[in-house]
């Protein structure tokens, strides 16, 4: 007998994009159906870097502690080092904290690192696990593993789904008002739509442009066979196997990437095969075991061409993907969740109006081209980069090869590896539902970032008392901030909050931290990017500003700010 489910959001696909949008809808009581065709999280680590801004997201919904401890041990550095081969010639090292270091270090740093956390090197398998048990536990949200999207209609009104179950072999019907694809690279959503992806593909480069080989292995001998320091990122530099390696638990797996050779054929690929790339990497026959093996393509730097058709999105892969150069793909899919979150959630609500939704793509498209482009950059430093003939032999020649691409990598490292600009100056500048004042925003830089209240970025973020994070501060949806004696008692927004059924938090910090933001208030979205800021003077229109950032027609502005 036919299964029948209803949700106001079926969400196909619980990789990171999925799960972290059930945990935005759950938090805000909208019901949610996640469905994947996995029996559960991801077994192969997969992505290996959380940014700081997915790390800030992280510490709003109340878990970044959690995900900080997992993975590598809390004392372990998080260097980025190439070698010949493992065992052979340090070439360059970046050194990085570890993650106990790190949640201490964030709480001095300014300028580009004004951030209320930093980066943490873990691997996705981890963070899966962890967004699943957090949404699992909010009521409202079902995650169904083992469940297939196998067709759906959209109709005026919603959306009809056809699921097929693994466990028993039975169709489900659910029933939704809006459809998120997010379902990976070969997203049925997004072809069921007819949407494809534009961009470059099928870029060639000595590395990280071609098909690849991940191997996740266990090898406890590891650490004591490698005449180096620890690091989080093993790269192996030399003619003949070039790899990266990401340690997964810090004790004996790890997540080895070797791109593939001209001639090497991938169909014919054992997990003897798999075990011998690895040793090659290391320059010594490391004991090891093949937890599981799989290839896939570099060189990707695609975004689809439409992010949403009605009642039915796109997130993550299924919308933008990435050469792994950066760290930026699963990355930039919590942020798509993050947006797509709360506004889904207002309109469902009726806080806001359906126009609310066409912003998704209006504000995530360009940051998904700005992001590609980005993550291919750092792949052609590093890929059209290649090692000399003379580079592992133990003469003059070699000496100076090594020194050469040593110098190479290490300024290659900290531009890849230490990106506060990409990861924290992504901008939803014309925007329809951002508030521009006039002024400019800062330059966008990869490694630069400039905190800028000028609207339509993130909110720039400052410890108070050393201590205190301003985010933690903020209302879980929006946030009116006022510099002291700015005089605001949030009267004409909160009355204006009040009617539209939102809900605002009026927060006053100390005076010293205006010339942060340039103005007496500040309005704040739930995704904590500055929507508007203005004047005490100003303050009576702030109702009209409100009802913009939440889609309302001008009518309802002009109502709403007189
Ligand atoms: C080997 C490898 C290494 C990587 N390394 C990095 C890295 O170093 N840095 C980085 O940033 N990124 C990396 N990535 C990319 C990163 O893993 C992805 O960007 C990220 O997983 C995207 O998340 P997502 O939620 O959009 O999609 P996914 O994680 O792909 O999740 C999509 C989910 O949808 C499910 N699904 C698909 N179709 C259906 C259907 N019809 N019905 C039900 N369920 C369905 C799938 O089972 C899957 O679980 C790597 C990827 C791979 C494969």
């Amino acid at each position: 007998m036919e299964q029948r489910l209803t949700a106001s959001v079926l969400i196909v696909g619980g990789g990171p994009c999925g799960l972290m949008l059930a945990n935005e809808l759950g938090r805000r009581g909208v019901s949610a159906v996640v469905i994947d065709e996995k029996p559960g999280t991801a077994f192969n680590p997969q992505a290996n870097a959380t940014q700081a801004r997915s790390m800030e997201h992280y510490r709003r919904l109340g878990f970044a502690d959690e995900v900080r401890r997992a993975g590598l041990p809390v004392d372990y550095p998080t260097d980025v080092a190439y070698f010949t081969r493992y065992t052979g010639y340090e070439l360059a090292r970046f050194e990085l904290p570890s993650s106990a270091k790190a949640t201490e270090l964030v709480k001095g740093l300014s300028g580009s690192w004004s951030a209320a956390e930093l980066p943490h090197r873990v691997s996705q398998k981890f963070v899966e696990a962890i967004l699943r048990r957090h949404a699992e536990r909010l009521p409202g949200i079902r995650l169904h593993y083992s469940h297939r999207l196998a067709g759906y209609v959209a109709r005026g009104d919603g959306i009809v789904a056809e699921v097929e179950s693994f466990n028993d072999g039975r169709r489900v019907r659910i029933d939704a008002d809006f459809l998120v694809g997010a379902d990976g690279a070969r997203s049925m959503v997004r072809q069921s739509l007819g949407i494809s992806y534009g961009g470059l593909t099928g870029t060639r480069r000595d590395f990280m442009g071609g098909r690849m080989l991940a191997v996740y292995v266990r090898s406890p001998d590891f650490y004591a066979s490698v005449p180096h320091p620890k690091a989080w990122m093993y790269n192996c530099f030399n003619r003949d196997r070039r790899a990266f390696m990401a340690s997964v638990n810090g004790r004996d797996e790890f997540a080895f990437h070797t791109q593939l050779q001209p001639g090497e054929d991938e169909s014919a690929i054992t997990a003897a095969e798999a075990r011998a790339a690895f040793q090659r990497a290391c320059g010594a026959p490391i004991a090891c075991d093949v937890l599981s093996f799989l290839t896939w393509t570099a060189g990707h730097a695609l975004v689809a061409d439409g992010m949403q058709r009605g009642r039915v999105f796109l997130g993550g892969d299924a919308a933008h993907l990435f050469t792994p150069t950066g760290g930026l793909g699963y990355n930039t899919a919590i942020e798509d969740a993050v947006n797509l979150g709360w506004k889904l959630a207002s309109v469902i609500k009726g806080i806001g109006s359906p126009a609310l939704l066409d912003s998704y793509e209006r504000e995530r498209r360009p940051v998904a081209l700005r992001n590609t482009d980005y993550a291919r950059r750092f792949a052609d430093s590093l890929g059209l980069f290649a090692a000399a003939a003379e580079i592992e032999e133990a003469t003059e020649a070699g000496h100076e090869a090594r020194r050469a691409a040593g110098a190479y990598l290490d300024e290659h490292a900290r531009a890849e590896f230490n990106i506060p600009g990409v990861t924290l100056g992504g901008r939803y500048d014309g925007s329809p539902i951002i508030i521009s004042d006039g002024s400019a925003p800062p330059p966008d830089a990869a490694n630069v970032y400039v905190p800028s209240a000028c609207p339509g970025g993130r909110a720039p973020h400052a410890w108070l008392d050393g201590r205190v994070s301003l985010y933690d501060l903020f209302g879980f949806e929006w946030t009116l901030l006022q510099f002291d004696e700015a005089a605001s008692d949030g009267g004409a927004i909160g009355e204006a909050a009040h009617a539209l059924g939102a809900d605002l938090k009026l927060v006053t910090v100390p005076r010293n931290l205006r010339g942060l933001y340039e103005a007496d208030l500040v309005l704040i979205r739930p995704d904590q990017v500055v929507a508007w800021r203005g004047s005490v003077a100003q303050a009576r229109a702030l109702g009209g500003v409100l009802a913009r950032a939440l889609g309302h027609s001008t009518d309802d502005q002009a109502r709403l700010a007189s």
